[in-house]
């Protein structure tokens, strides 16, 4: 007899913001195989769950991909309900294929429960529709970050193509994507935003240009965080304080 292996979505990172059917998964859980990133009222929910983290930062050791497959398989051996808890919605930009693949393979049991990705949760805390009716009609989720030994994709073309855009992983290559994007004809003046650590109360939201992005960048921390890219943002970039324009255009003398 095997136990079911539930690939859940813990949402952007305020536990508020996980759904419903996560909480009860979470609540019935044996064990919970969680990213790092995960907030500690998320994992409270799984009441009586032993916990273990798995991964998975960039740039930062994680555990081995094959290793998390196989830790999962053989937690389903041995226990009624596996979490697999991912960060923002399960099934993007998190390996998740590679994790539903080798369970099918093994005959495990599978459920996916969606979750609010970090695209609509920077969104929500930037009050901007992506889909600003006149403006944008077509929004992409882009990763400009291939993983070792992986095919390189082209992301800008995506970007170029797009209304709206919703860069993940892509904060800290901000100056090689300003550049890329710039050079291939995307107006420096192109609205942009750059939000960290959605949905928690340490949030940040920075407003730009395409050719301030680089020390946009520069300014954030070391939370997650997403640029936006598109004219949805212009109204939001008119409003912010001069302040902030000048805190900008120092930092870009500086390089
Ligand atoms: N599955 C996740 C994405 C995993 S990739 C989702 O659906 O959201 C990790 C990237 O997601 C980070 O590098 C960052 O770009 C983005 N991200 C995750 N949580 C975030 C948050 N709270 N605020 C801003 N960006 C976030």
């Amino acid at each position: 007899m095997t136990g079911r292996v539930y690939l859940v979505g813990a949402g952007p990172g305020s536990p508020d913001l996980m759904t419903l059917r996560a909480a009860e998964v979470l609540r019935r859980a044996d064990v919970v195989f969680h990213d790092s990133l995960v907030h500690p009222g998320t994992l409270a929910f799984a009441v009586s769950a032993e916990k273990i983290a798995v991964g998975k930062r960039s740039g930062r050791r994680s555990t081995a991909q094959k290793f998390i497959n196989k830790r999962l398989v053989d937690a389903a051996r041995k226990h009624a309900v596996v979490v697999r808890l991912k960060g923002g919605d399960p099934l993007l930009f998190g390996r998740a294929q590679e994790e539903i693949d080798a369970l099918r393979r093994a005959g495990v049991d599978l459920e996916i429960v969606p979750g609010v990705t970090a695209a609509t949760a920077a969104a929500a805390e930037l009050g901007v529709s992506l889909t600003r009716r006149g403006l944008s009609r077509h929004v992409v989720f882009v990763t400009p970050r291939a993983g070792q030994g992986e095919r390189g994709n082209d992301w800008a073309a995506s970007v170029l193509a797009a209304d709206t855009a919703v860069v993940y992983m892509g904060a800290g290559l901000a100056r090689a994507m300003c550049a890329e994007l710039v050079g291939r004809g995307k107006p420096p003046g192109t609205p942009v935003a750059v939000v960290e650590n959605a949905s928690l109360p340490d949030r940040r939201m920075l407003f730009g240009t395409l050719a301030q992005l680089p020390a946009l960048a520069h300014r954030t921390g070391d939370g997650p965080a997403v640029v936006i890219v598109g004219e949805v943002l212009k109204d939001a970039l008119a409003l912010r304080e001069p302040e902030f324009a000048e805190e900008i255009e120092a930092l870009l003398k500086r390089g």
